[in-house]
């Protein structure tokens, strides 16, 4: 089938079914199969983020999937949050009667309570943790693959701390760590701190990172929340401060699901397909044999450069099927393979390869310097993906001075700009004259003082955009 991103929604489901992402057919809906190469994309970009985390002191751990009820309702404004998606197992047991247990829309409840036993000083904090599973959700909204589902894969940190302070400057970690890994990914964003009415549930505040998809709509990529007191009043967990004093701790979470592979698809993908970041293709390399002769020594040649790029840790395969090499160039730009390496007889003669990335630029590269080439061209070709998004993101991102010209602006979609004095009122009436949503306020960086496009009141610099 012939692909255009033009037409972004049945590009981007095309695309998820051709290139081996998902299955769609597992008989529960919003419950997709990861399939081998979009698990392994998955795969590579979590355990950047894991590895980002545990460098930065967070110990990984697994909790049980299943919490009891009454843990999961201590937590009033929580549970409203989540109440109506929650699914529930219940087992009959002889010894301990019928007992309903919530399979965890989050983890906070499955977690808070176990910190009671672990957490007696303030020499224990500050407590970090992660674990990569998943969470279930039972959307009642149209779900979407990979953006809205009702099995959530995610990575998710909780941490506490000793005071107020500490747990703002986790807040400011946490924020740090997710550029990093949304750099590696190349996929910019727009940092917003959600309104008041539109923050996690049991949350003093919420922060997101917010991107623009290729149809103009923004994604919430990845939150962060200042749990503040809350969550440890309700559970009792206290520590004894350094005059021995009995203290609440102060908590964090922040998370990033399975949307980050959905915006590696629909940020990076072209006419052809997938376009990967080479640090997250399951495959960096594919070696095509040209043969017009001969087949044997030509296969021998693509072996030699297979293996030299094995011993430099490339992720790299041979095609050596039996298809015309225009058919397998096809087959490996659409799964969004960063370079080709195209080796024929008038090559082994000259010692040369072509080297092509994904983008279709083309070198001719002498043999014994393939593997230095390549290792330099993974930063390059890294380093164009991430500008290129980050161009798409400027142009599509405009500000506006009143609500008649953000009403104007919001019809092509994308990004808008404008000032907000974090009223829900003229929130509402924000969205009203848009038909758009308002993201929140500018996070980080510079206070960006702006007057309020209804009322004219002091205000923030926030964000409008049509949302997923
Ligand atoms: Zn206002």
């Amino acid at each position: 089938m012939k692909l255009s991103k033009d037409n972004f929604s049945e590009w981007y489901n095309t695309v998820l079914e051709e290139m081996d992402i998902i299955d769609l057919r597992y008989p529960v809906k919003g419950m997709p199969v990861y399939k081998g190469w979009g698990f392994g994309i998955m795969k590579r970009a979590f355990g950047i983020l894991e590895d980002l985390l545990e460098k930065h002191a967070h110990e990984p751990m697994l909790f049980p999937l299943l919490i009891p009820e009454d843990n999961l309702r201590k937590e009033g404004e929580h549970i409203k949050g989540f109440e109506e998606q929650v699914l529930w197992a219940s087992a009959l047991n002889p010894e301990e009667g019928e007992r309903k247990l919530a399979i965890r829309p989050t983890s906070e409840t499955a977690i808070h309570p176990m910190l009671a036993y672990w957490i007696r000083t303030h020499a224990d904090l500050p407590f970090k943790m992660h674990q990569t599973v998943c969470v279930y959700r039972y959307e009642t909204k149209a779900t979407k693959p990979l953006i809205r589902g009702r099995e959530v894969f995610w990575n998710e940190a909780h941490t506490a701390h000793a005071g107020k302070e500490d747990c703002e400057r986790q807040i400011k970690e946490a924020v740090e760590i997710y550029k990093e890994f949304f750099k590696s990914l190349c996929i910019p964003f727009k940092l917003v701190q959600r309104p008041e009415h539109d923050k996690f549930a049991g949350a003093d505040y919420s922060i997101a990172f917010d991107m623009l998809m290729p149809d103009g709509k923004a994604l919430q990529g990845g939150t962060v929340h200042n749990l503040g007191e809350n969550f440890a009043k309700v559970y009792g967990l206290t520590y004894d401060d350094e005059k021995g004093e009995k203290k609440f701790l102060h908590q964090t979470s922040y998370g990033i699901s399975m949307r980050a592979l959905a915006l590696l698809i629909a940020i990076h993908g072209d006419d052809k397909g997938l376009v990967l970041p080479p640090f997250v293709a399951p495959i960096q390399v594919i070696v095509i044999p040209v043969f017009f002769g001969e087949k044997e020594p030509v296969i021998a040649e693509c072996r030699k450069v297979l293996q030299e790029l094995k011993d430099k840790g490339v992720r790299v395969k041979i095609d050596a099927r039996d298809m015309r090499p225009g058919e397998k160039y096809y087959y490996w730009e659409g799964r969004g393979v960063p370079f080709r390496v195209e080796i024929g007889p008038k090559d082994i003669e000259k010692k040369q390869v072509v080297l092509v990335n994904r983008l279709g630029e083309k070198t001719v590269v002498p043999q014994e310097e393939v593997s230095d080439r390549i290792l330099s061209s993974f930063v390059h070709l890294t380093e164009k993906l991430r500008g290129r998004a980050e161009a798409e993101q400027k142009t599509r991102t405009k500000t506006a001075k009143d609500l008649e010209e953000a009403k104007a602006l919001m019809e092509k979609g994308g990004l808008v700009e404008l000032g907000w004095c974090e009223s829900e009122e003229c929130a509402e009436k924000i969205a009203e004259a848009t038909g758009a949503e308002l993201r929140g306020t500018i996070w980080g960086g510079k206070e960006h003082k702006e007057k309020c496009a209804v009322c004219g009141k002091d205000g923030k610099l926030a964000i409008v955009a049509k949302a997923y």
